[in-house]
């Protein structure tokens, strides 16, 4: 063996920039389950049955090539716990230091990579629209980073909805139509689901010994784990539910998790599918007329746009992002996120549905679980935590940004211009939530009074100097001057009963 050739959990692509570097003949593949990646957060045990399934299909899809692979399972007596000390020890077997890789999405594993005692030539990831140079040179020189300004440059730089120079239809963005609440539809066709075959049953098996205690539930387990049935899921998605993906982007139902998503995150975010063909195969449908302009555009906005966008401010960013916290948030996270019972119907149908599907749409991931967790002033490194853990398409570089960027306005500002809460109507007005909740999003005074319309006013007034200023704002300052000093105490009063049940470990 010449050089061994090191493939992670998330790099499952044959065109990988370490595999097209490497030799068939003389290189030896590595790959490792090993305790630390699936420890590092208590991951949901779909993501790491998701991973470890995914890893050794892959494995065996790579032999079948004719490639030499080293595989070591996490239940491999000789196991080392760590990515680094599973490569040393293939090093050693096969008396060769010089490694070649793809670089990690995460800056704990790069920085690992880079302190190993081995010759390690990490290549670019160049599984993206954008690399992380041409994100810098974006970026250089700008006062604000705004996402909808480096779509633009994707949408040139791939052609994708592109006549000429100009956004096909006339317009980049068709968000102005995408904001539809949603009804019950007994028709919706559900997402693609696959049955487990051997090799994921040993998994599963595997799972539920080591990790069971973690939140989540395992079973039933319906993910695709090879490329060619994540093909199947994008196939299905683009014929049945693409055509509503704008106009229910924003709507949450009780009785329907998916709606017109696509839950192809997982499969993206572990290198099953690549960003660029999967918007091909959007705009194809666009193209025949079977699907309208704004689900199209809003769908590729997604993925070329912010995806690409969040990996290139995660990475230009550096190591310390994950600990950043503008508006100072100590509070603990409350136990609700982990199942604990709560009268807040929003959120308990949030948390359930992460139990059983270690997935959420991006509504309720940015205006339930997060912005209560932001008007509740929650310490955002906790709340990092548990959306790193939770869902199966959580890997750093994607899931820091969003969460403690976007959602927690941690990074202060950097990525959303304004703080993104909102109190019970938006909630009430994209949802069938609150008609059975305990709350009423109407009453404005405890006991009823929805909790997001007093934490809300509590959060505002809370950060008053710093967001009285944001000319978004504004408005929501004057009404609150203008509420008569009753109205403003019992909201007030309300608020701080709220969080001090959460304080004391108390349902609310
Ligand atoms: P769809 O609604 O079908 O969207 C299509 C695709 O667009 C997705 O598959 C995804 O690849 C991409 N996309 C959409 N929004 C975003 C976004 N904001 N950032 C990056 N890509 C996006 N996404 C992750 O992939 N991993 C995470 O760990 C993650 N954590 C999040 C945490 C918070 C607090 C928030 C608010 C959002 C997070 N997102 C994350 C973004 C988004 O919620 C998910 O990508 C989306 O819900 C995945 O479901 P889907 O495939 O059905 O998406
Ligand atoms: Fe959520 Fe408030 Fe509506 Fe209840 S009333 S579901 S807590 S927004």
């Amino acid at each position: 063996v010449k050089r061994l050739v090191l493939v992670l959990g998330d790099q499952l692509s044959k065109p990988l920039s370490a595999l097209r570097a490497a030799d068939k003949d003389t290189d030896l593949i590595v790959m490792a389950e090993v305790a630390d990646e699936a420890g590092y957060a208590p991951h949901h045990p779909k993501k790491i049955a998701l991973v470890l399934s995914a890893m050794r299909h892959f494995a065996a899809e790579l032999e079948q090539d004719g490639w030499q692979v080293a595989y070591t399972r996490l239940d491999d007596p000789e196991a080392s716990t760590s990515i680094v000390g599973a490569v040393m020890r293939r090093a050693q077997e096969h008396c060769t230091t010089t490694v070649i890789a793809t670089a990690p999405g995460e800056w704990r594993l790069h920085r690992a990579l880079e302190a190993a005692p081995l010759s390690m030539t990490l290549l670019p990831d160049d599984r993206f629209v954008c690399s992380l140079d041409a994100f810098n040179a974006w970026a250089e020189g700008r006062k604000e980073l705004r996402m909808e300004y480096f779509y633009r440059e994707m949408r040139r730089k791939t052609g994708l909805m592109m006549e000429g120079d100009k956004p096909a239809g006339g317009k980049w963005n068709y968000d102005h139509d995408n904001r539809k609440p949603a009804s019950g539809d007994m028709l919706r066709p559900a997402p693609m689901q696959f049955t487990p075959d051997e090799i994921t049953e040993e998994v599963l098996n595997l799972v539920e010994t080591r990790f069971g205690d973690n939140f989540g539930a395992l079973r039933p387990f319906h993910f695709a784990v090879t490329r060619a049935q994540a093909l199947r899921a994008l196939d299905h998605f683009a014929t049945t539910l693409l055509a509503g993906f704008g106009d229910y982007q924003d709507a949450m139902l009780q009785d329907d998790k998916f709606l017109h998503h696509s839950l192809l995150s997982p499969y993206l975010n572990i290198g099953l599918l690549n960003p660029v063909e999967i918007c091909q195969r959007v705009v194809e449908e666009w193209k025949a007329g079977r699907v309208p302009i704004n689900a199209a555009e809003g769908f590729i906005r997604q993925v070329i746009g912010w995806r690409e966008y969040v990996r290139g401010i995660y990475f230009r960013e550096g190591p310390d992002y994950t600990a950043r916290n503008a508006l100072g948030h100590d509070r603990d996270l409350p136990a609700l996120y982990w199942g604990a019972e709560t009268g807040m119907n929003c959120l308990s149908h949030a948390v359930a549905q992460t139990r059983d599907e270690a997935y959420a749409h991006h509504i309720q991931r940015l205006m339930v679980t997060g912005n209560f967790a932001l008007l509740a002033g929650v310490d955002p490194a906790q709340v990092h935590e548990w959306y790193l853990a939770v869902y199966a398409d959580a890997f750093e570089w994607v899931e820091a940004p969003n969460t403690l960027g976007m959602s927690q306005f941690a990074d202060g500002g950097i990525i959303a211009s304004k703080p993104y809460v909102s109190s019970g109507n938006y909630i009430a007005k994209m949802s069938d939530y609150c008609g059975s909740c305990a709350y009423s999003v109407k009453d404005k005074t405890r006991p009823k009074a929805c909790p997001f319309n007093l934490l809300y006013w509590d959060f505002l007034i809370r950060h008053r100097d710093r967001f009285k200023g944001n000319p978004r704002m504004g408005q929501m300052y004057h009404t609150w001057d203008r509420m008569d000093e009753d109205r403003k105490q019992a909201v007030l009063d309300g608020a701080a009963e709220v969080l001090s049940r959460l304080d004391a470990g108390e349902a609310v």
